[in-house]
């Protein structure tokens, strides 16, 4: 992997500022409970060092931390698969390989907004109406039945492809930290973000919690 296949530090911290302007414009339509999405943190948010790097750690709502988080992810995932469809053959015929074996099925999760992005679709389970379907079920049932077996790959297309994995995910790394860096610089107007959009609809959430608790009984 040489210096000049990866994305320039500057591109990186171009598409990350034209994200946090894109999850700024987003913020202010934010409230408590109107987002469609499961409210308990996802695996992508828990840990992230993305969160970090924009100082959203903490109790930032995560619907909140979300939306910024999955704008982060598309810019890695963007510039991965530019890289693979550049420099690694093998992976990239069996990513498209793939996607042309599995064509045809619903799939809920295409085209969504980056504040629903990689959160499970399915509503949470714990209240007690049963639904009559699955998102993940609709997926099983749609699937075409594919029209041959894939041929297998050689053991050399096997070595080459554990390879080419390998560099694609040097990339991603690589291209998160140089995302970090550039989000860190971010974190004054993030802030300010939500102190403004976010700090104020929580406060009033709990001083109503507040003032129902302290109401004398009926
Ligand atoms: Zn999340």
């Amino acid at each position: 992997m040489s210096e000049r296949d990866e994305l320039l530090p500057d591109v990186v911290a171009e598409r990350v500022s034209a994200a946090v302007d894109s999850w700024l414009r987003w913020l202010p339509r934010w409230a408590p409970g109107t987002h469609r999405g499961k409210s308990r943190m996802c695996r992508r948010c828990i840990g992230s060092p993305v969160l970090a790097a924009a100082g959203l750690a903490g109790d930032v709502p995560h619907q909140v931390v979300h939306a910024l988080n999955s704008r982060m992810q598309r810019i890695i995932d963007r510039a991965v698969d530019d890289y693979t469809e550049r420099q690694l053959p093998t992976l990239h015929a069996e990513l498209t390989g793939e996607q042309i074996w599995n064509a045809g099925g619903f799939e809920p999760g295409a085209g969504l907004d980056p504040e629903f992005e990689g959160l499970d679709l399915d509503p949470e389970s714990e209240d007690e109406q049963p639904f009559l379907f699955t998102m993940a079920e609709l997926v099983e049932q749609t699937r075409p039945e594919p029209p041959l077996p894939r041929p297998p790959l050689t053991s050399d297309e096997k070595r080459r492809l554990r390879e080419e994995i390998d560099l694609a995910d040097r990339v991603a790394h690589s291209v998160e930290q140089q995302l970090c860096f550039a989000l860190a610089s971010h974190q004054p107007r993030i802030e300010a973000a939500i102190g403004r959009f976010v700090e104020p609809q929580i406060q009033a959430l709990l001083d109503e919690l507040t003032r129902q608790l302290q109401a004398p009984p009926q």
